[in-house]
Formats: structure tokens, C-alpha cells, sequence
């Protein structure tokens, strides 16, 4: 089994369903609300342990009821929740408002995640002795660079989500072995908004790169060849949240297996392609054989 550690954020998203989103100073009354446990981290560590994945999550909740909702919905897919420490205080929450035009207005507010600034030897240890380790930026910078370090002393191959998008220290980037922006990431941190383009320019500061781009698919290059598109199966897309996860958590199981890149990507599209197909972040991921099957 693919051993896989997740450093990264646990969110419960709260989301308000309206009509019409409110105006500043405005009350309105909306249709349904909804708790979906959410965070970058978790999301990808769910993927990856329903595709077959041996997941560790390090990470923080809260000592509030999302905490314990947080942790039993990790566990309940199969994540090993021992280096998900509660702290003193709220857990990660995103108050997210969705209007009847699909669009949406979020807050996020760290909670728990914000106070991950350090590894102790348990992480290190947890993060040393997994085949790879999966980063996003939704934890203090100093905690990914020292869980990407650890990573690279250690041979750990490192995967990264560049999300919420921003300028990436070098010293972060020498340690990533696979850099997986979606199409604005990519535009953001290479300055050319052709994907193509974006993905040599990011080449000079990874070795390998795939730009997620929604329903069109994926861009695969590493160094030494031109970019490579796999294209994402047509189908009817009804809530696309938590698509790029369930991409990178997926791929990251095939690749550790020792799968080939192209049968790789391949595989992580259908369990994306499964994902968008259904409501939900975490509760759309598909299991392994679900993934098989399609
Ligand atoms: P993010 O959700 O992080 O912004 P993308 O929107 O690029 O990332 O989606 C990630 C992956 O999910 C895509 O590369 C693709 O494989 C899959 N995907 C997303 N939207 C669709 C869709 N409408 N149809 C099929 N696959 C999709």
C-alpha cells in the first residue's frame, strides 16, 4: 500500500444557500444550510485513502464539535487521524455564501490550522516513513517548509498544490518533486496565462508539473519533453468542489504505486470526472473500485 502523509488544513465549510446574496448592511433569508467538512489537506487525504491509499493526516482541529466531526469524517474514510492534534480554540471554518447563479462569497477562517507553525518529531517521523507527501498553502508557510524539507532529507517524493495561490519561497521549491497548480495557480505563479507556456516556465523551478484545466483536462511536463494534454472524460459536471483534491490525493495513490505517469493521470481524471459528477466535496470522492470501474 502506497504510504501517503497529508500536512494540511481541516475546514468545516458553512454554507448558506440564497437566492440572492445580501448587500452590505442587508438581511436576507436563505433556502438551506449546509455543514461539509472540508480544508484542502483533508479533502486530498480522503481521496487518497478511497483510492487505496495508506493515509496519515498532520494537521489541528479545534476542541469545538467541528473538531470531532472533522476527525471522524477523516477517520471514517480510512485516515489515520493520530497526528491530527486539537487545540484550545475553533476549529478551521469558510462561511461560504452560494447564490441560485452558482456564484460564491467566502470567508475562511484558519482557526485551528493557524496555529500549525511547527513539526513535532511524530510528524517528521510520519512524513519520513510515507512514499510521498502531499503539501497545499492552507497552513503557516514555516510548517510546509519544514514538512517539505523533512520530506526531501528523507527521499520522501513531494507533491504540492499551490492553493491559496502565492509567491513560493525557493527554499520551498527545491524540495517539490511535482508541482500541481490549476490553470490560474499556474497563470499566477508563471506570469503567462497560456497553460502551455506556464508549464516550462514553472519547469525551471520543479522538475515535474500537471496544470489541472477543469473539464479540458490536464498538462503533464517534466523536464526534457513538451507538455502532454489528458483530456478529462466528457461528462455532466453538477458541483465541480473538490475536483483538483480528489485529482492530486488520487494521482498521488497510482504514482506511488509505481503506476507510469500517463496511467496515472489517466486514473486520477476518472476519479475527478466521478467526483464533479456528484454533490459535495468529500462525500463525492470516489472508493478504488468505483474508480476501476469507470
Ligand atoms: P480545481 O478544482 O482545483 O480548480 P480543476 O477545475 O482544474 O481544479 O479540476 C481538477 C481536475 O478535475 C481536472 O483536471 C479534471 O480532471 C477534473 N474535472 C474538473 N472539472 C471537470 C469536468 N467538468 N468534467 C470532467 N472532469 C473535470
Amino acid at each position: 500500500m502506497t504510504g501517503i502523509a497529508v500536512l494540511g488544513s481541516t475546514n468545516m465549510d458553512l454554507v448558506a444557500y440564497v437566492a440572492r446574496a445580501p448587500e452590505r448592511g442587508e438581511t436576507v433569508t436563505g433556502r438551506e444550510f449546509r455543514t461539509i467538512p472540508g480544508g484542502k489537506g483533508a479533502n486530498q487525504a480522503v481521496a487518497a485513502a478511497r483510492a487505496g491509499g495508506d493515509v496519515v493526516m498532520i494537521g489541528a482541529v479545534g476542541a469545538d464539535v467541528y473538531g470531532d466531526l472533522l476527525r471522524a469524517n477523516l477517520s471514517g474514510s480510512g485516515v489515520d487521524t493520530e497526528f491530527l492534534h486539537t487545540v484550545d480554540g475553533p476549529s478551521g471554518t469558510a462561511h461560504i455564501v452560494v447564490d441560485d447563479a452558482g456564484s460564491n462569497a467566502i470567508v475562511v477562517i484558519p482557526g485551528a490550522n493557524g496555529t500549525v507553525t511547527a513539526l513535532g518529531p511524530g510528524e517528521i517521523t510520519a512524513i519520513a516513513s510515507a512514499d510521498l507527501l502531499l503539501l497545499q498553502l492552507e497552513l503557516p508557510l514555516p510548517a510546509v517548509l519544514e514538512g517539505a524539507r523533512a520530506a526531501h532529507v528523507h527521499g520522501v517524493r513531494t507533491i504540492l498544490t499551490p492553493s491559496p495561490v502565492q509567491p513560493l519561497p525557493e527554499e520551498l521549491l527545491d524540495c517539490v518533486d511535482l508541482l500541481i497548480p490549476n490553470e490560474h495557480e499556474a497563470a499566477a505563479l508563471s506570469g503567462s496565462a497560456d497553460p502551455y507556456a506556464a508549464a516550462e516556465l514553472l519547469l525551471r523551478q520543479v522538475p515535474e508539473v500537471v496544470i489541472t484545466l477543469g473539464a479540458k483536462g490536464s498538462l503533464y511536463a517534466a523536464r526534457g519533453g513538451g507538455p502532454v494534454l489528458f483530456p478529462a472524460p466528457e461528462v455532466t459536471a453538477v458541483d465541480t468542489t473538490g475536483a483538483g483534491d480528489t485529482f492530486v490525493g488520487t494521482l498521488a495513490v497510482a504514482l506511488g504505486e509505481g503506476r507510469p505517469v500517463p496511467e496515472a493521470l489517466v486514473w486520477a481524471s476518472s476519479a475527478a470526472a466521478l467526483c464533479v459528477q456528484r454533490p459535495g466535496a468529500s462525500t463525492s470522492m470516489p472508493y478504488r473500485s468505483e474508480i476501476d470501474a469507470s
